[in-house]
């Protein structure tokens, strides 16, 4: 299994003026669960909705009305914390975090702060073939989101849009596992690209349904291995969590600026303050929001509407039997299955979709070649035009096909470039069209070998050099697939061509 593969980098070291520093970091996730309703009410979570169209009394909190859990809410978060090989708590329980949300009209959010669903668990960050760090996760909870405010609509008015007030997030938070800025954005990626598999969130993050909130902090080397020894957090230095940041390459930049910052204070004999803030991308810098909240200052307590939450386990179990293969597991059966190498393996498994494609060209046919042509000609002509795998002109059927032609030597390299060129542009059936067309390739060698002989006997002194240096005899090869308009078979025409030059 590939966990047994896990080889972690050296974590990222930041030079200050006196000191080398480590980075530590902390995520916590907020994805929206992929469910029709959300999470206390019969609401639509549809996305782009006319503003305030999806709100039911219990979202816009009118008075008397109470909360009905989601079960299909509950299961996708179940499913996710089986995804990530995590403990799921049978009991579990809601409470109130109260708070002024100018969107959140209860005036509380419910959330699971002391007995969230799931516990523990862990994902696996890969950073490059061969190299790979395990995040352990801490826990996941769900809770509600809130709606909008809309401050740029008008000059003298803020306007809200209550939509998403009361859609389940699920919060997966990190244990301080990450050691860099690529790490973060990669364990982001590896995280989405699960929640894509499971089917529990669409991972969109320009729409805000996947936003992470980074927690930074730097300390002295060693200091992490200390902490992971004992356990004590004093041992990763202050930290300063960075607010719902929706872009990898913002996080990226943000986790870079905060340790800097961070740094330039304690060598200049300063203290961090622990603190939330904010990232600005225009300005390239995080800027205090409010000092940080504890826990206490929320006033949490048992949300008195709602039940605990008692799940059986065998419906955990139901749940489980019925997940997919999950990217670690496709991208090693890849490997040994095919042949693939670690990176070809990780590109046709980014996507659930990419690998169902490549599974089914592939099929009875030579994996490492079916590869190649789904990685470097389909996926590079679909990104030229924007295009998803899933609506691919060619279908895997045809791509298979022009493999087909290729294995059994009767196009060549090139031609199947062109062949592919118009199955993608006109369709059709690949075979088909190499027959109908006179694409096939010429390996009948008594045809070939007068070609050879008509353009030697053309150029008397380039054969004659050719003779004398045996690496000019390309010029003839190049000749005699020009005047085959490609397709002689190239194996026979070297043969042909050395044989004659003679060398
Ligand atoms: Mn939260």
């Amino acid at each position: 299994m590939l966990d047994l593969a896990v080889n972690p980098p050296e974590p990222k070291v930041i030079s200050g003026a006196r000191n080398d520093w480590e980075l530590v970091v902390g995520m916590e996730v907020h994805a929206q669960v992929a469910s029709n309703a959300k999470l206390f009410s019969p609401s639509s979570t549809h996305f782009g909705a006319e503003p305030n169209s999806n709100v039911s009394f219990v979202d816009a909190a009118m008075p008397g009305m109470l909360p009905v859990i989601n079960e299909y809410c509950v299961e996708q978060t179940v499913r996710t914390g089986l995804g990530l090989k995590a403990k799921i708590n049978l009991w579990s329980a809601f409470d109130r975090k109260n708070y002024f949300y100018p969107d959140l009209p209860q005036g509380y959010q419910i959330s699971q702060l002391y007995h969230p669903i799931v516990g523990e668990g862990e994902i696996t960050v890969d950073l490059a073939p061969g190299i790979a760090r395990k995040v352990r996760i801490e826990r996941i909870h769900m809770e509600q989101d809130a709606g909008k405010s809309i401050h740029d609509m008008d000059p003298h008015m803020s306007f809200v849009d209550l939509n998403r007030t009361g859609v389940c997030l699920m919060e997966i938070v990190s244990r301080p596992d990450i050691r860099g800025p690529e790490e973060a954005a990669a364990y982001i990626a590896k995280l989405r690209q699960i929640l894509r598999y499971l089917g529990t969130c669409d991972g969109n993050m320009q729409n805000g349904n996947l936003r992470a909130d980074v927690n930074v902090s730097v300390c002295l080397p060693g200091s992490h291995e200390k902490y992971m020894e004992t356990r004590n957090f004093s041992h990763l230095g202050t930290r300063c969590e960075i607010k719902n940041m929706n872009s990898m390459r913002f996080i990226q930049q943000a986790i870079e600026y905060e340790a800097r910052r961070q740094i330039a204070i304690i060598e200049n004999g300063g203290e961090v303050e622990q603190e939330t803030r904010l990232y600005d991308p225009d300005k390239g810098e995080t800027r205090s929001m409010r000092s940080k909240e504890e826990a206490h200052d929320y006033r949490y307590f048992p949300d008195p509407d709602l039940l605990p939450l008692q799940i059986e386990q065998e419906w955990v179990d139901r749940i489980f039997k019925s997940l997919p293969e999950l990217p670690d597991e496709k991208k090693a059966r890849f490997m040994s299955e095919f042949g693939l190498s670690e990176y070809d393996a990780g590109v046709l498994t980014a996507e659930a979709e990419n690998a169902t494609y490549f599974e089914e060209a592939a099929k009875g046919r030579d994996g490492k070649l079916v590869a190649n042509w789904v990685i470097n000609e389909l996926f590079g002509r679909l990104k030229k035009e924007g295009h998803d795998i899933v609506d691919s002109p060619v279908t895997p059927r045809q791509l298979g096909g022009i493999v087909d032609l290729i294995s059994s030597d009767e196009i060549s390299g090139k031609i199947a470039k062109e062949l592919f060129e118009i199955v993608y542009t006109e369709g059709g059936n690949p075979a088909f069209i190499v027959e109908s067309r006179g694409m096939k390739q010429v390996t009948d060698t008594t045809a070939i070998e007068a070609i050879v002989d008509r353009i030697i006997a053309e150029n008397p002194d380039q054969a004659e050099k050719a003779k004398a240096n045996p690496k000019l005899a390309g010029w003839f090869v190049g000749q005699v697939m020009k005047a085959t308009g490609g397709k002689a078979n190239p194996k026979a025409v070297n043969g042909i061509v050395s044989r004659k030059i003679g060398n």
